[in-house]
């Protein structure tokens, strides 16, 4: 039996993702498959993925990264307290203030790597909040304009979750891609790791609520 969802108000709850070690047999689980959202109990847990029944014979083999444990019908979502955690940066005045706090910052880092253009660059480097909500990207940097576009999504983020997106674009006036060099110096970043989780999050969540608008959930 199908049964649509009542999709108002309807977030990921991030601390029902799994955590794999915490997993057992004939647990309740639910993932998202083709824009449906799937409930199904644990049959087996593989080293990679997790083998979940759902309604008769169908069983699907999940990665543990795409599986989220309980019933959304049953325990409903709310949003992770760490998204609460808000600022009210949206103004490219704001953004100008950040990425001066990252040159007084990081100078030393950026100088290591970038020539004098490319330091010319920087300093005359400008940002904008982009018009868009996204949860793939969160900031490019465009080269002709010289200029950052942060995603719509990260308006209302603190202010050290900007500043690890303009950090990694900064990076961009030298390096088009990147590389493993590049990574190793955007995680120069302080508050890396956290502001990567947030970013992760929030992301998660903008992509669940999309799906969540228009889906059907099959129950078991
Ligand atoms: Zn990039």
């Amino acid at each position: 039996m199908d049964k649509k969802i009542i999709t108002t108000g309807i977030s990921l709850n991030w601390s029902s993702m799994v955590d794999r070690d915490k997993l057992e047999i004939g647990m309740e689980v639910f993932f998202l498959h083709k824009k449906k959202v799937f409930t199904g109990k644990i049959l087996k847990l593989n080293p990679t993925r997790a083998r979940v029944k759902i309604r008769g014979k169908i069983v699907y083999d999940v990665n543990y990264k795409a599986l989220l444990l309980g019933n959304p019908l049953v325990d409903g979502f709310e949003k992770d307290p760490i998204l609460r955690e808000t600022s009210n940066i949206c103004t490219a005045m704001q953004l100008t203030s950040l990425l001066n706090e990252l040159k007084a910052d990081y100078g030393a880092v950026y100088k290591s790597v970038f020539s004098r253009d490319e330091m010319q660059k920087l300093s005359s480097l400008e940002a904008c909040f982009g018009k868009r909500e996204t949860y793939c990207r969160a900031g490019k940097y465009l080269p002709a304009r010289n200029e950052i576009v942060i995603t719509a999504s990260l308006i209302n983020a603190p202010g050290h979750v900007i500043k690890k997106v303009l950090h990694h674009e900064i990076f961009h006036i030298h390096f088009p891609h990147h590389g493993q060099m590049f990574r190793k110096l955007e995680r120069s970043y302080k508050k890396f790791d956290e502001a990567e989780r947030y970013i992760h999050a929030l992301f998660q969540t903008i992509r669940f609520d999309n799906i969540f608008r228009n889906l059907r959930i099959c129950t078991i």
